[in-house]
């Protein structure tokens, strides 16, 4: 049988994993000589084998506790439930990795009618005693018993307004003893029974409680957030009470080595005189500065500055530190390494390499790479106060704030006069392109993170919350509701795409900076001497481009020309180039589109001048150029009622009509779209491959180093590359000798179906390059569509854990993974040098990331703004310190 309790002597800083962090800091504070009341942990593999069975403690854990809990008697001189001088403890939970406020503590346990006379007694203070008392009852009530907390807090008030008093401090013994009468009424209404005297009972069902509260809804929902295993369980903690509400020489703090939020090398926390910790965080009273510790104090506050500065210096982190002062007596009850935001986490990673406590190496382990997204987007000043009206999928990270628009002409229109809009869909297509250029936000009722909305959004850098199905949207009244609350177009709303929050109101937000401030691009250069995966960036524009170039792109993976045929002057010709019958028709189409692709293609390619361009040749079906099918036919219908059938623009629209009924597939992500469009319609790969090699080739004549690369889309079979390949160099190779400049450029393919990785060497004998487009690669592995499940049925997926990620974010190793690889051996097999690399939105997620290194890719690209996230994160990868 395995050992289940460690008194705090036995443990170390190294037995996180067994006794939990608090349990570990503990140990590891007794053993330096701090100050810490004597207690011990009971470990997080008896809480595994309490879950395993069903709610049953392990054997011999009983027997156990019972010992220790004999030798905390002996070691404090005091009895447990005894009337002379008695044993009271708190029972503390501590989870592996820290979980601040998600699972439960319960403080002053061992108190019942007798000895709360006993401890009024020893400490000649009756109202402490009751104090105690009563928090005892009403913290073990909520936590072990399950009831609410507002039954006593409302019996609290009522004796305050009888008393005419406003602070608890005001209350005296008597009244405190009548509140504990009326506390236990409580509890037998609300459970059926006495509350517990017996302090051994106490003590088991709390231990149970704090167990099982791994297990609350949002212990859960936290460790889904943070990406915690559920299968780590929690520690239990039972420490000796030491009190902060003797009197005003105790009290109660938190504090933290450093400024959490912004670095600063300073103490920082707060400190609440004569209470105990849970008024701290309740923030029942407002509390002092640690600093104002210094004149009330001042042995106190300079024995705990050093016992900080050692316990940092000796964890070589900050640390976050709570701590209780007992009339005089300073007592450390945690030391943990402190949570803090991006910005804190990599000033105080150089800080800490500038103060010679940790090498660049550790420095570059100290920063959790997906937080770097945060800094980069506008986030809701932390001190407004809001309710959240509704919930969506968190698909682009930042806020925004505006006005509601319904669609993407209005958005245009008001962006045009100078409004801030949100653009309120029930889910976008690629024609609310321009609409969403014009919006600070995105809010859709359907699609997933991955859907149109979400990918567009993330590489405008614009916040978008996606797939908020509670969403009822109203085109015909222009009006959005949830439950009972109608918004109107033009009322002011919030969302929040880094949390998926939508307010009802407009609230103040934090704006990002434009450029990597020095610090970042300081801490960034130490991960890039360190990584080996390039990252580069997908970007459709020569803004993006340039944008993902200050935050370190060295390349464009993806430059996807679909959006480029959306805006206003484009899609008309684009439409008629789509309805042309004949190849004369679609090429005078063709021909007018030439000029427009050639700029686009110029710009982006001078923007990364000296770097590489993947540019993508045509991808989505054709259908999402043209209005939906429903709109034409309302509008034909009303069309020949008004004008008759004869008339010049009812047969025009009927024509539309006619084309998109032609057009419409069953299943249009499986069907003529990617390289089959290129196929089907070899001219209009033709177009954009000329319009590549003529924008190149005029660079080049000015002297500007370009270096294109296209890229052919959804290729599954051998026979797709050899044609799409042979047609673009054909056309690549006669745009240069008409110019009689010489370009250096690849053809390459996307890797984006299961059949691709299954015969990439047959690939490789054409592709100069591969690159995993994850996003179409994990749907048609899952056979899960893209724009549905995300919405649909993955939250229940990941709720019943047959999902541990959602794999459109996350890559899945396991399936989509081995198929990658199976692609980098078959590829590499004929080609050794071949480059490979991905650009589905897995690019810029660290974890992915660290994938792509271990598999030995040659770059990642993802959104501009993820460029920072993916170059630590490669960083971490090839540090070992990211698996
Ligand atoms: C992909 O499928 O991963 C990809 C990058 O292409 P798109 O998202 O445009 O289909
Ligand atoms: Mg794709």
């Amino acid at each position: 049988m395995p050992k289940f309790v460690y008194f705090f002597e036995e443990g170390n800083a190294q037995m996180r994993e067994l006794l939990g962090g608090k349990g570990a800091g503990l140990a590891e504070m007794t053993t330096a000589g701090l100050p810490v009341p004597a207690g011990f942990t009971i470990t997080t593999e008896a809480c595994l084998r309490f879950f395993s069975s069903g709610g049953t403690l392990p054997d011999g854990l009983a027997q156990e506790i019972a010992s220790a809990m004999q030798t905390l008697q002996r070691r404090t001189g005091k009895e447990f439930g005894g009337m002379q001088n008695p044993l009271l403890v708190s029972v503390r939970s501590g989870a592996r990795s820290s979980m601040p406020g998600m699972m439960d503590t319960i403080l002053n346990l061992g108190l019942n009618d007798r000895t709360v006379v006993a401890l009024a007694e020893l400490t000649h203070n009756e109202r402490f005693a009751w104090d105690a008392y009563r928090r005892f009852i009403m913290m073990f009530s909520n936590v072990v018993l399950g009831l609410e907390k507002q039954p006593f807090e409302e019996a609290i008030t009522r004796t305050k307004q009888r008393l005419g008093v406003t602070l608890d401090p005001q209350i005296d013994a008597e009244h405190w003893k009548g509140l504990v009468s009326e506390f236990k009424d409580i509890v037998a209404d609300g459970t059926g029974r006495t509350f517990p005297g017996d302090v051994q009972d106490q003590l088991d069902l709390a231990i149970r409680a704090v167990f099982d509260s791994w297990n609350s809804k949002r212990a859960i929902e936290y460790r889904r957030y943070q990406r915690i295993p559920d299968d780590w369980g929690t520690a239990v903690n039972v420490v000796s009470m030491v009190f902060g509400n003797m009197g005003d020489d105790s009290g109660t703090g938190v504090a933290f080595t450093r400024d959490p939020n912004t670095g600063e090398n300073k103490l920082f926390g707060e400190y609440l005189r004569n209470a105990q910790g849970e008024d701290v965080v309740a923030g029942i009273r407002n509390p002092e500065k640690i600093s104002d510790l210094e004149h009330s104090q001042p042995a106190v506050y300079r024995q705990f500055c050093d016992i900080a500065r050692r316990l940092e210096r000796h964890y070589k982190d900050v640390q976050d530190l709570e701590f209780t002062v007992e009339r005089g007596t300073l007592y450390m009850l945690q030391t943990r390494s402190a949570k803090r935001s991006a910005q804190a986490a990599v000033r105080i990673a150089i800080d800490l390499v500038k103060e010679d406590v940790i090498t660049r190496r550790e420095a570059l382990g100290r920063v959790d790479a997906g937080m770097l997204d945060q800094l980069f987007h506008a986030r809701i000043d932390p001190a407004e106060q809001y309710d959240v009206l509704a919930k969506g999928l968190n698909a682009s990270p930042g806020a925004a704030t505006g006005q509601i628009v319904f669609d993407p002409d209005s958005a245009v229109q008001w962006h045009a006069s100078g409004k801030r809009v949100i653009l309120v869909r029930v889910e976008t297509t690629p024609d609310d392109v321009h609409g969403m250029i014009a919006s600070a936000g995105i809010l859709t009722a359907k699609g997933g993170a991955t859907s149109h909305a979400a990918v567009v959004a993330r590489g405008m850098g614009k916040p978008c919350v996606a797939g908020c199905d509670v969403l009822h949207i109203d085109r015909r009244l222009r009006t959005v509701s949830v439950d009972s609350v109608t918004l109107h177009e033009g009322d002011p709303i919030t969302v929040d795409g880094t949390t998926g929050n939508v307010i009802a109101k407009a609230l103040t937000l934090i704006d990002p900076p434009s450029t990597l401030p020095d610090w970042l691009a300081q801490y960034l250069e130490w991960a890039d001497a360190e990584r080996r995966l390039q990252v580069w960036a997908n970007a459709d524009t020569p803004e993006d481009a340039r944008r993902a170039r200050e935050l370190g792109a060295t390349g464009i993976g993806l430059c996807r020309t679909e959006h480029m045929f959306m805006q206003t002057e484009r899609l008309p010709v684009m439409q008629e180039m789509i309805l042309a019958d004949s190849l004369a028709g679609r090429n005078s189409a063709l021909d007018r589109l030439l000029p427009f692709q050639r700029e686009d293609f110029k710009g982006i390619l001078h923007a990364m001048e000296g770097l590489p361009v993947t540019i993508r040749l045509l991808d989505p079906p054709l259908h999402e150029f043209l209005p939906s099918f429903e709109t034409l036919l309302v509008a034909t219908t009303e069309l020949r009622m008004r004008d008759g059938e004869s008339s010049e623009e009812y047969r025009e629209k009927e024509r539309l009509l006619r084309r998109v009924r032609q057009l419409h597939e069953q299943n249009p992500m499986l069907g003529l779209r990617v390289c089959r469009l290129g196929i089907v319609f070899p001219e209009i790969y033709a177009m954009q491959v000329r319009a590549i090699f003529e924008a190149a080739c005029e660079l080049r004549k000015e002297g500007i180093d370009v270096r294109p690369d296209v890229m052919i889309p959804g290729v599954g079979t051998k026979e797709e590359m050899e044609r799409t390949f042979e047609a673009a160099q054909s056309v690549a190779d006669a745009v240069i000798r008409e110019k009689g400049i010489d370009v250096v450029y690849h053809i390459g393919t996307m890797i984006e179906l299961p059949r691709a990785c299954l015969v990439a060497d047959e690939l490789a004998d054409y592709a100069q390059f591969f690159s995993f487009g994850t996003n179409d690669l994990t749907q048609t592995t899952f056979g899960y569509s893209r724009d549905d499940a995300e919405a649909s049925f993955i939250p229940r997926y990941l709720e019943q854990k047959i999902l541990r990620d959602d794999p459109f974010q996350v890559l899945d190793r396991r399936g989509v993974g081995t198929l990658m690889q199976e692609a980098v051996r078959r590829g590499r097999s004929r080609v050794p040098d071949l480059k490979i690399g991905i650009c589905g939105e897995h690019g810029g997620e660290p974890s992915s990331v660290a994938f792509c290194h271990q598999i030995n890719l040659n770059y990642v690209s993802c959104s501009p703004y993820r460029v920072p996230v993916a170059r630590l994160s490669a960083a971490q990868a090839a540090l070992n310190l990211l698996q």
